[in-house]
C-alpha cells in the first residue's frame, strides 16, 4: 500500500462517524471541512475556468485581482494543445496566489444549440477537440500543485430548467457525444476532482446517477479522484453518496449533515461513507493539507504578472477566427492609414460572460486603446457607440470602477446598521459586480451583525472611461437610491418608504476619457424579505442608437470596424437565448456601416453563433469571442497584420437557428429530449447536406498552406493508432500557423454513422517557404 493511503486509512481510523460525515460537505461556499485535530486542513476551492474569480468576500482573498484570459469558446477556437497546457500552469500560479488549491475548471459540456447560456465558456461541439484541450488544461494546472475540477458531468448542455431538467438521449449517445471528452480528460488528464451537473440525466439527478459516477467514471474509466457536486446540486441525504457524490457543496451542509442518522437508519453502510471520506482525504493529501503542515500554503503562486498578460494576449490571437476576407482588406497596413472609426459598444469594451466564471480583470484593453496605442498620436482613431443593446444602459464592466483609495478593481461597498448610510460601517468589501444581488443569509455570513431588513449600504469608487460624451446612467434597486457623481448629486429614485420595492432611475452625465470622475452611491434596503439588489448600468451617448453618427464616421474614415455581438452578461449561466439574433438594432448598424462603406470590416463578440442577415455584404469579418484583458491587443495585432490569424471555429455557424438539429426540441421543458442523437454540430450538417454559414474547423489566415505527401496506412487494426503524415509548406507570404484536421468516416456501417468525425489535429507555426 502506498504510504500516502497508509497515511489516509490511519486516519480514517481515528475518525468518528460524526467527523467522517462532517468531511463530506464544505465548511463554508468554498473550503471544505477541516479537523486539524486529526490532521485534516481545509481544501479551498475557487471558480474558473478563465480565470480566478476571487471574490471580495472568499476568505482567502490575498492580492489584487486575477488575469482574464479568452474564455473556453475562445481557449477552444485556438486548437492549441501546448498553449492550453500553458493557460493551465499559468492558472495553478494564480490559484495560488490566492491561496487556493482547486480551480473550478475545465468547462467540457458540449455546444449542443448554439442558444445554450453556457457555450461561452466551455470547449466546443465535437468531443475529441474538448477532449484533448480538456486534457491539457487539466495537465498544466496539477503540474503545479493545483487541483482541477471537470465540469458539468454529464449532458449539463442547456440553463433553462437548470436545477430539475432531465436530459433524456440513449445510450449510444451518451457514449459517442456526450462522454468521450470526459473519458479522454479523466484518463489523460486525471484531475483531483470532477464536479458532477444540476441536471437529470434520463430521469435521475447527475448528483445520485450511479450510472455516471460509479459505473462508468470510477468502474470503467478507473478514476481514482473526487467527485464534488455544482454548487446545489444534491438532491439527497444517502442516495448520492450510495452512488458516488463525496462531497456536498457548498457548506455549511444542507443534506449530508443527517448522514449520520441515515447510518443509524441503516439506509446506507458505513463503508460507503469511508469510501467518499477517503477520497476527501485523497484531495487533502493532494492539496497537501493532510497530516503535517495541515494549512500550509505550498508555494505563494503569483497573479496578472507580465508573463501571464502576454499569455492572454497569446491565446487570444490564436483564438481569433478570421471567418472571411473575400476582398483582401485585412491585414491593413498601418502606415496607409490616417483616420479609423470604431464602431459599436464593444469597441470601447471587452465584455465577459456571465455567471460563475466572470470575474475582476485588473483592467481591460479594448479596442479602442489598443488601435490608438498601435497607429500612434498621429492617426485620428474615433468611436461611435453605434446602438445600445436592450433599452437600458448596459451593466459596465467592474473595470470601469477603482476603489477610493486607487488600489483595487470595484467599488467599496460599505454596509450600515440603521437604515442610513451614517458614522462607521458595520463592515466593508468591495464589491466585484456594478450588478449585487445578495441574499440575507449571504450577507449575515459576510458580516456578523448586519440587520438585513434595515441596512444601508455605500457604494464608492473613482469612475474611469475611455471615451468622452455623454453618459447614461440607470440604477435599478430593490428599495431607494441616490447617486452623486464627481459630488454633485446626478439623480435619486423615490425617496425610501418601508415598501418601497423595486424602483428605477436614470440620468444623462458628461464624463471625459481618462478623467477620475467621482462615483457614490447610496442605498436603502426595502422591502423586508427581499434580497438586496442594485444594478448600475452605464451607456456611452445615453441610450438609443447613433446609425447615422456611425455612418457618417464609417464614410469618412480610411477605415471602419464595426462591432458586433454581446456585452457582459448577454449569454450566461442561469439562461439561455430566445433567439440566434444579434440585440439591439446591431443588424441594422452593421448593415447601414456596410452600406456607407463597402470595406468595412465586421467584429464579432460572442461565445456562440449568431445569425448574420448582412454576411453577403461583408468582405471581412473576424470572430474574437470573449477575448479576455488583452483582447482589443490582440485584435489590434491582427487587423494590422503583425499577427497573422490562426483561430478555427470550434462550433458550426448555422445561417439560421432553423438549420440547427436541435431547434424543434431546445431547451425544451422539465425534459430535454436529445432526439437528434449523436447528430450534433457538423456531423448534422455534413450527413444531411445543411450547408452552414460557417463550418466547423472553419478559419482564414493571412498566408497560404499546401498539403502534400499524406501517408496514411493501406490497413488498419481494429483498436490500434493509425498514423498519418503529411507536409504542410507555408507557401505565402507571411509567417503563420496552419490547424491540420483529420477527420474519418465509415462508409459501411451497420448503423447511421456522420459522414466524418474529427479524429486527430496538430497546429504547426511556418514560415515563408518553410515545411
Ligand atoms: C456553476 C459552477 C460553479 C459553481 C461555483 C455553479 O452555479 O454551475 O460552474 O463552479 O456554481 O460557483
Amino acid at each position: 500500500m502506498p504510504k500516502v493511503d497508509k497515511k489516509i486509512e490511519a486516519i480514517l481510523r481515528k475518525l468518528t462517524l460524526d467527523e467522517k460525515c462532517r468531511l463530506l460537505s464544505g465548511r463554508d461556499m468554498w473550503g471544505t471541512a477541516a479537523i486539524p485535530e486529526k490532521g485534516i486542513g481545509s481544501v479551498m476551492l475557487t471558480d474558473g475556468p478563465h480565470g480566478v474569480r476571487t471574490e471580495s468576500s472568499h476568505p482567502s482573498r490575498r492580492s489584487g485581482p486575477a488575469t482574464y484570459f479568452p474564455t473556453g469558446a475562445g481557449m477552444a477556437a485556438t486548437w492549441d494543445i501546448e498553449l492550453l497546457r500553458r493557460l493551465g500552469v499559468a492558472l495553478a500560479e494564480e490559484t495560488k496566489a490566492y491561496g487556493c488549491d482547486v480551480l473550478l475548471g475545465p468547462c467540457v459540456n458540449l455546444v449542443r444549440s448554439p442558444l445554450a447560456g453556457r457555450n461561452f465558456e466551455t470547449l466546443s461541439e465535437d468531443p475529441f477537440l474538448a477532449g484533448r484541450l480538456a486534457a491539457a488544461y487539466i495537465q498544466g494546472l496539477q503540474s503545479r500543485g493545483v487541483g482541477a475540477s471537470l465540469k458539468h458531468y454529464a449532458c449539463n448542455n442547456q440553463e433553462t430548467e437548470r436545477m430539475r431538467g432531465s436530459s433524456v438521449l440513449d445510450e449510444r449517445t451518451l457514449r459517442e457525444i456526450y462522454l468521450p471528452h470526459f473519458e479522454h480528460a479523466v484518463k489523460e488528464g486525471r484531475p483531483w476532482t470532477v464536479m458532477c451537473a444540476y441536471n437529470r440525466v434520463n430521469g435521475v439527478y447527475a448528483s445520485e446517477n450511479r450510472h455516471l459516477l460509479t459505473e462508468i467514471l470510477r468502474e470503467e474509466w478507473g478514476y481514482d479522484g473526487l467527485v464534488v457536486s455544482d454548487w446545489g446540486a444534491n438532491h439527497s441525504v444517502f442516495a448520492s453518496v450510495a452512488a458516488g457524490l463525496d462531497l456536498e457543496m457548498p457548506g455549511p451542509s444542507a443534506l449530508y449533515r443527517h448522514l449520520p442518522q441515515a447510518v443509524g437508519n441503516w439506509q446506507i453502510e458505513e463503508e460507503q461513507i469511508d469510501q467518499a471520506v477517503r477520497r476527501v482525504l485523497t484531495l487533502a493529501a493532494r492539496a497537501g493539507k493532510l497530516g503535517k503542515g495541515v494549512g500550509r500554503a505550498r508555494g505563494k503562486g503569483c497573479a496578472n504578472t507580465p508573463a501571464h498578460q502576454k499569455l492572454a494576449r497569446a491565446l487570444a490571437e490564436e483564438s481569433i477566427t478570421l471567418l472571411k476576407n473575400a476582398g483582401g482588406v485585412l491585414p491593413l497596413d498601418a502606415k496607409r492609414i490616417h483616420s479609423v472609426a470604431l464602431i459599436g459598444l464593444n469597441a470601447a469594451g471587452v465584455p465577459q460572460g456571465g455567471g460563475s466564471s466572470a470575474l475582476t480583470a485588473p483592467y481591460l484593453v479594448s479596442p479602442l486603446r489598443a488601435v490608438r496605442e498601435l497607429l500612434g498620436p498621429d492617426a485620428e482613431v474615433n468611436y461611435c457607440f453605434g446602438c445600445e443593446l436592450s433599452g437600458k444602459a448596459p451593466v459596465p464592466s467592474i473595470n470601469v470602477f477603482t476603489t477610493p483609495d486607487g488600489k483595487w478593481t470595484g467599488l467599496l461597498g460599505e454596509y450600515f446598521n440603521g437604515g442610513v448610510c451614517k458614522g462607521k460601517p458595520l463592515g466593508s468589501r468591495i464589491e466585484s459586480t456594478p450588478d449585487i444581488w445578495l441574499v440575507a443569509e449571504a450577507a449575515t455570513q459576510a458580516f456578523p451583525g448586519l440587520d438585513f431588513d434595515n441596512m444601508a449600504v455605500r457604494l464608492s469608487g473613482i469612475l474611469q472611461v475611455e471615451a468622452d460624451g455623454p453618459y447614461q446612467i440607470d440604477l435599478d434597486v430593490q428599495g431607494s437610491a441616490r447617486v452623486w457623481v464627481d459630488g454633485r448629486p446626478a439623480f435619486e429614485t423615490r425617496p425610501f418608504e418601508p415598501d418601497v420595492g423595486w424602483q428605477s432611475g436614470k440620468a444623462i452625465v458628461k464624463l471625459k476619457a481618462g478623467t477620475r470622475h467621482v462615483f457614490r452611491l447610496e442605498y436603502i434596503h426595502s422591502p423586508p424579505g427581499t434580497p438586496m439588489h442594485v444594478r448600475i448600468g452605464l451607456g456611452h451617448g445615453a441610450t438609443g442608437t447613433a446609425i447615422p453618427e456611425a455612418v457618417a464616421l464609417a464614410r469618412r474614415c480610411d477605415v471602419a470596424v464595426v462591432f458586433a455581438g454581446f456585452v457582459d452578461g448577454m449569454e450566461s449561466e442561469c439562461y439561455d437565448r430566445k433567439d440566434m439574433r444579434l440585440p439591439g438594432a446591431q443588424d441594422e448598424l452593421v448593415s447601414a456601416v456596410l452600406d456607407a462603406n463597402p470595406d468595412s470590416i465586421v467584429v464579432l463578440n460572442t461565445g456562440a453563433p449568431v445569425e448574420m442577415p448582412w454576411e453577403t455584404k461583408a468582405d471581412t469579418i473576424l470572430q474574437a469571442y470573449y477575448p479576455g484583458m488583452e483582447g482589443g491587443r490582440a485584435l489590434a495585432n491582427i487587423l494590422f497584420g503583425k499577427v497573422s490569424p490562426s483561430g478555427r471555429l470550434a462550433a458550426t455557424y448555422p445561417r439560421r437557428l432553423e438549420d440547427n438539429p436541435t431547434h424543434s426540441t431546445f431547451p425544451g421543458g422539465r425534459e430535454s429530449r436529445y432526439d437528434e442523437g449523436i447528430f450534433v454540430g457538423y456531423r448534422h450538417y455534413d450527413t444531411r447536406k445543411v450547408a452552414p454559414l460557417f463550418p466547423f474547423g472553419h478559419g482564414l489566415s493571412y498566408t497560404e498552406f499546401t498539403y502534400s505527401e499524406i501517408r496514411i496506412p493501406h490497413r488498419v487494426r481494429a483498436g490500434q493508432p493509425v498514423k498519418v503524415r503529411l507536409s504542410v509548406k507555408n507557401t505565402g507570404r507571411r509567417r503563420g500557423k496552419e490547424v491540420v484536421q483529420l477527420y474519418v468516416g465509415d462508409p459501411e456501417a451497420s448503423v447511421p454513422r456522420p459522414e466524418k468525425e474529427l479524429k486527430g489535429f496538430a497546429k504547426v507555426d511556418l514560415r515563408p517557404g518553410e515545411t
